[in-house]
């Protein structure tokens, strides 16, 4: 998919305010830090689209992208600041189960994980938590720029297997990506078109 327009449309942490377009709709999500932002601006080719910033948790809201006037890409809080886990609920904060649990436009979500560590608790929880609510998610491995080829598919199969240890049957669809290097970027956009021609 080549992008030819790529705007900012909305901020909010309110899931009604959310534009009304019936348009697909793509979420990106992950711990803070995991390469979002970078992931967002390498897909749609724009520098800033997404704020990229060194300090953590700086995008707090709900940010609607209007891409080639036909989808939108939406960049979600970054999660993983709560030191104890006490439930979903908690954990995530409401407006962003809220966007899940009610948004009729969304058509998968991107769960991005950093291919360099071990499947972290949070990360499975929340991909958990896309199971019991069903909403269909990728995972995207970021940061593979940072590790071999040979160590990517060591952790790609240990994120496998620590799926299965949590009742999935497989792997989820997923891709490896380097927002530095631009690695995937052709196979994520390209799901995506695939998706929304149905
Ligand atoms: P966010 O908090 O998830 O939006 O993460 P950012 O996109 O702001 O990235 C966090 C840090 O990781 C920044 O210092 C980025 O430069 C770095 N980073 C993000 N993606 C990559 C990547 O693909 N390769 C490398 N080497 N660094 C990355």
């Amino acid at each position: 998919m080549k992008i030819n327009t790529a705007e900012f449309v909305i901020s909010n942490s309110d899931v009604s305010k959310c534009p009304k377009e019936p348009l697909p709709e793509y979420a990106f999500i992950g711990r803070s830090n995991v390469g979002k932002s970078s992931l967002i601006n390498m897909l749609t080719g724009r520098n800033s689209l997404a704020k990229t910033s060194g300090r953590p948790g700086k995008t707090q809201l709900i940010n609607h992208f209007k891409i080639n006037d036909n989808w939108f890409l939406v960049d979600l809080p970054g999660y993983g600041y709560a030191r104890v886990s006490k439930s979903t609920k908690q954990t995530f904060q409401s407006f962003i189960t809220e966007y899940f649990e009610k948004r009729e436009q969304l058509v998968c979500a991107f769960v991005l994980v950093d291919v360099r560590h071990e499947a972290q608790k949070i990360d499975i929880e929340f991909i958990n938590y896309l199971g019991t609510i069903e909403v269909p998610f990728c995972i995207i491995f970021t940061k593979a720029d940072k590790i071999s080829r040979g160590k990517i598919d060591q952790h790609v199969a240990a994120y496998r297997k620590a799926l299965l240890a949590n009742n999935w049957e497989e792997m989820p669809q997923y891709f490896v990506t380097s927002s530095s290097e631009g690695t995937g970027r052709d196979t994520v956009l390209n799901y995506i078109e695939e998706v929304n021609q149905g």
